[in-house]
């Protein structure tokens, strides 16, 4: 995103990064201030249902392309494809 087309500024969720972003397309968690989670998430990383005074006190966090970009990766490293193995007899392709 060119710096021209920020319309707003804040601090990236992940890296804390100031950075300049337009809220109409920049990725955002949902996060509840008490907790600094997701609504619903614990910090033992288990999932309940998310209460109601939780949700409506959690805000959108943006996150910068630049952790974005290293979510995919990590995603992309840990769920690489399968392995593959030649079968036998070798197919004669
Ligand atoms: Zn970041």
């Amino acid at each position: 995103m060119a710096e021209e087309e920020a319309r707003a500024t804040g601090r990236c969720l992940m890296c804390k990064r100031t950075f300049g972003y337009d809220p109409a397309t920049v990725e955002t968690v949902l996060i509840d201030p008490e907790t600094g989670l997701p609504p619903g998430f614990t910090v033992l990383g288990t999932f309940r249902p998310a209460g109601p005074d939780s949700v409506a006190r959690s805000a959108d966090q943006p996150i910068c392309p630049e952790c974005l970009e290293k979510a995919a990766e990590l995603w992309k490293t840990y769920n690489a494809p399968p392995p593959t193995w030649e079968s036998w007899p070798p197919s004669k392709d």
